[in-house]
């Protein structure tokens, strides 16, 4: 493709709002442009890294066995009635009403639509197990949208739905689905950890994270140093209850006095102290808590007495509003805590009734603690979710009344899992991953164009003439070629194709004439002169 035809508007400066380096960088390389909070546009060059991403999913996902459908992204409000979700879900869960009245959400995920459409057909346990998936757009009216694609209010998933008649069938699709993720990401090239999680919001047991490794990422993994073990943090402390002995778990120390009421908002905060110094925070809603204003909680003097360990007063108020968007309406507890500098929150199930006394319940992880199946120690690290693996069992299907019939005709709800990838995160992970000052710097696999080739001054008869030769050549030989043809300068030229990072540049200059071109690469910047004729084997 000829750069002069092709829009790629890139930017010299820094848009000031873009705090991550994968926001900034694919603005900046002309990748994406927003449209509103949270909203953006794939361009043209953000759009080919984006169908490259899905092209491993989809090799990945059908060499697993599922099958790709595509359902639509405004669907009945009906379906969200029969699980209860319409109310559940909360402001997070965009919705619209039609010409004559009848309301739709946009699909914020789509456990709904994918069990109204298989439950008259998956009847019989004969027909067990399936595997559906779709890549569409996903919704969620994300009170703080950010980072770019990584917090988006409109984004791409990977959304993938298994059906089973035994809970060893569901395993079984649930590990190969935490392979094919594997697979997906390593081809990706990300570095990454699946670790354990809490199924928070969806319900049901089992679930596993897979968390790409960035210093920017929102969520804090614990993981051992010399085992398998890896956990989302909040789930870290609720796993560590199984492990630790009776009487052993943390106790916590009502600090008195410190219990503030708040005027405006039916909330109660006290704050406790704990053997390792850690504030916690307890923080009791007896209403919705989605108009909370957490602020008022904030401006009180209740963090003040743990000298050292100041509160983040920002980062507590996004860790509540997680809750709080969740649209959980019967939440009515949450925990907080401030590791020295970091802090986490302990998710509560809302079905569980927390009370002050079940804190013994939680046994908060430090870094250095011994980890909780016994082998090495433990670690902390910054992670951003790009994918997760649940076994939803049957909330959904008995809700929905979704049943087939076992051998012996008897009609049992369908056992489900659900397989999330976030398609557009995963394009920030790897930005997040792989750029330095100058830009993005794309792995092979999924770069917009393997080769770019820049003639230094198109003007010149020798390094057109020769540019348009290798340009034909390198097209004929297969590889995705983007020549900047532009009558800009090499300065400017040379910052542009840093910006956009295709692994190799073929720099077309002042030796044209000679049959002698400049072979870069874009990662570690090395520059090498070779013929013409060398150029073919030297490009890979
Ligand atoms: P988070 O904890 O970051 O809010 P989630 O747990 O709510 O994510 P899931 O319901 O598990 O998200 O959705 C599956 C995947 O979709 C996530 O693993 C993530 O990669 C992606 N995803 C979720 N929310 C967003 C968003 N607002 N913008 C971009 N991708 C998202
Ligand atoms: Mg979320
Ligand atoms: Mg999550
Ligand atoms: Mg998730």
């Amino acid at each position: 493709m000829k750069q002069s035809q092709m829009f790629i508007p890139t930017m010299k400066e820094t848009p000031a709002d873009a705090e991550s380096a994968s926001h900034r960088l694919l603005l900046r390389g002309g990748f994406i442009r927003q449209n509103a909070a949270g909203v953006y546009s794939y361009l043209p060059l953000g759009y080919k890294v984006i169908k490259k991403i899905e092209t491993i999913i989809r090799e990945e996902m059908d060499r697993a066995g599922s099958q790709e459908l595509l359902m639509p992204a405004m669907q009945p409000a009906e379906l969200w009635h029969e699980t209860g979700r319409w109310d559940v879900y909360g402001p997070e869960l965009m919705r619209l009403k039609d010409r004559h009245g009848r309301y739709f959400a946009l699909g914020a995920t789509g456990e709904e639509l994918i069990t109204s459409l298989v439950r008259d057909f998956l009847n019989s346990y004969k027909k067990l197990p399936m595997n559906l998936y779709q890549i569409q757009t996903k919704y969620r009216d994300e009170k703080r949208p950010r980072f770019g694609l990584l917090r988006g209010r409109e984004f791409i998933m990977k959304d993938a739905y298994s059906f089973h008649d035994s809970p060893e069938s569901l395993d079984k699709s649930y590990w190969d689905m935490f392979n094919a993720y594997c697979r997906i990401f390593e081809r990706c090239g990300l570095k990454f950890r699946a670790v354990l999680a809490d199924s928070g919001a969806i319900g049901g047991k089992d679930t596993h994270e897979f968390q790409a490794l960035a210093e920017i990422g929102e969520d804090t993994i614990a993981y051992s140093d010399s085992s398998d073990f890896a956990a989302n943090l909040e789930m870290a402390a609720v796993l560590d209850t199984d492990t630790a002995e009776k009487g052993n778990a943390l106790s916590l120390e009502r600090v008195p006095g410190k219990q503030v009421v708040d005027e405006d908002t039916p909330i109660v905060a006290q704050a406790f102290k704990t053997r390792t110094e850690t504030v916690v925070v307890f923080i009791k809603a007896t209403d919705e808590m989605n108009d909370v204003k957490l602020k008022n909680i904030l401006a009180t003097d209740l963090i003040e007495p743990f000298e050292g360990d100041s509160l983040d007063l920002m980062h507590l108020d996004e860790e509540i509003r997680v809750f709080a968007d969740n649209g959980l309406k019967h939440l009515s507890q949450a925990v907080l805590y401030n590791k020295a500098e970091d802090i986490t929150y302990v998710h509560v199930d809302p079905d569980r009734d927390l009370s002050i006394e079940s804190y013994n319940d939680f046994r908060f992880i430090k870094e250095g603690d011994p980890s909780p199946d016994g082998k090495g120690t433990i670690k902390f690290a910054r992670g951003i979710e790009i994918g997760q693996v649940f076994k939803l069992g049957t909330k959904y299907s008995e809700a929905m009344n979704a049943t087939y019939l076992d051998a012996d005709g008897k009609a049992k709800p369908l056992i489900m899992g659900c397989y999330g990838i976030g398609v557009s995160r995963t394009l920030s992970a790897i930005c997040e991953q792989y750029h330095d000052e100058g830009g993005l710097i794309w792995p092979k696999s999924l770069a917009p164009f393997a080769i770019h080739l820049i003639t230094v001054n198109p003007k010149n008869e020798d390094q057109y003439s020769l540019s348009e030769k290798l340009y034909q050549f390198f097209m004929e030989q297969g590889y995705d070629v983007l020549w900047d043809d532009r009558k800009e300068r090499p300065g400017v030229k040379f910052a542009d194709s840093e910006l956009i990072g295709c692994p190799v540049q073929v720099i077309v200059g002042k030796k044209a004439a000679d049959q002698i071109v400049e072979l870069a690469s874009r990662k570690n910047k090395e520059r090498i002169e070779t013929s013409v004729e060398a150029l073919s084997t030297d490009v890979d």
